[in-house]
């Protein structure tokens, strides 16, 4: 299979952990004879200072034309980099925004799981995560409150303030499809998060899921209501397979979920339009603090380029190639300085990705 990827490398680490995910997915090209055809983009800080803006048209041109796109992180440091002298609109986090709007994003997968290997860097007590967990957190990212209508006004000599939370039916079709379809792939469980005994919009939120799940018969539905879902993730992850959600409480459930299992570098995120297109990403940021310093775990990037594999290509083997390369090399003791824990073998951002490339 040819395999035409955009790849944005970006900026601080962004360089350094994308060229390990294209060294892991250039392996599995020989293995599984399929062939990578990457086109480089610029985004971000690198953008600006090749164009003077943080994304051109050309660029969203040539996203647009691959089948998917690979990307690190993007920004600098706010307090020294130049990049943040400029107005908020050309600074590197509007290249972001922009290219997540000419895409047409508007699901986003961040997958929270707890190797047993690294059981240690889980806050929640052992007899919780013994066996670990594997989760998904599939949140819609293009509605709700967030895009709602809002106002500051002032009513009767005092301020108030509105936001609104809007939901239509296609929307919300449109990402329950996705994560049935996710769930196929999986443990065939999903958890749909709403808020149905207070908002409208959760009562057609859940109405809509229930008959996309009538299409679904091998998948089994639950309802949960966010705050219990908040509780449940806690108390016990195991239950969950794939949570879907609207946008605020998938962004808070998100983080909620990615805390529990450790490290910032370990956690692979995706976001994808209404065809097999999507935008690869680790969920971290470009972390300048340890940028060129060979340090910065790749992991999270490998995992993701996985994720690229399975549900922009439908490579489910190879994206099990990788994920269990993963899994060897910590079980073999390999760790970057961010899970590092005593006993085991410290590792540069190099090392790891030959390492991980080697057990493909
Ligand atoms: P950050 O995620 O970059 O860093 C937070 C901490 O996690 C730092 O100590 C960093 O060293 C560590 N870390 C992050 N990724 C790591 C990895 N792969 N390996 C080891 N350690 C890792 O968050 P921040 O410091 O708040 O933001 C830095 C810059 O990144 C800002 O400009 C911010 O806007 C940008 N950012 C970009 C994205 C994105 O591109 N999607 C996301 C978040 C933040």
């Amino acid at each position: 299979m040819n395999l035409k990827i955009g790849v944005i490398k970006g900026d601080g680490i962004g360089p350094e952990i994308v060229t390990e995910a294209m060294k892991v997915l250039d392996k599995v090209s020989e293995v599984y004879e399929h062939t990578c055809n990457y086109t480089q983009l610029l985004m971000g800080g690198a953008s600006i200072d090749v164009y003077g803006v943080p994304l051109t048209d050309e660029t969203v041109a040539e996203a647009k034309a691959s089948d998917a796109v690979l990307m690190g992180s993007i920004g600098g440091d706010a307090k020294t980099s130049p990049w943040y002298q400029l107005e908020p609109s050309k600074r590197p986090e509007a290249g972001l925004l922009r290219i997540r709007k000419e895409l047409n994003l508007f699901a986003n997968l961040r997958p929270a799981i707890l190797y047993d290997e690294l059981k240690g860097a889980c806050p929640l007590k052992e007899e919780i995560t013994a066996g670990g967990f594997d989760m998904m957190i599939m949140r819609e990212l293009t509605g709700g409150l967030y895009f709602g209508e809002r106002k500051t006004v002032e009513e009767n000599g005092v301020m108030t303030a509105y936001d609104s939370l809007t939901y239509n039916e296609a929307e919300i079709r449109r990402i329950a499809k996705r994560g049935f379809d996710i769930a196929m792939k999986r443990k065939k469980k999903v958890t749909s998060v709403d808020k149905a005994n207070v908002l409208d919009s959760s009562r057609l939120w859940r109405k809509v899921v229930e008959e996309v799940a009538k299409e679904y018969p091998e998948v089994t539905l639950e309802h949960m209501l966010v705050d219990n879902c908040a509780m449940q993730l806690v108390k016990d992850p195991k239950q969950f397979d794939v949570i879907l959600t609207e946008n605020m409480f998938g962004d808070i459930l998100s983080d909620e979920a990615s805390m529990v299992t450790g490290s910032i570098g370990m956690l692979a995120s995706a976001s994808l339009n209404e065809t097999k297109f999507g935008l690869y990403e680790p969920s971290g940021g470009s972390a300048p603090d340890i940028a060129g310093k060979g340090i910065a775990n790749p992991i999270a990037t490998i995992l993701s380029a996985a994720m690229m594999l399975r549900f922009s290509f439908d490579l489910d083997k190879e994206a099990k190639a990788i994920e269990n390369a993963v899994e060897k090399v910590l079980k073999d003791g390999y760790r970057t300085m961010d899970i590092m824990s005593q006993g085991k073998t410290q590792v540069g951002t190099t090392k790891m990705g030959d390492l991980i490339a080697e057990n493909i």
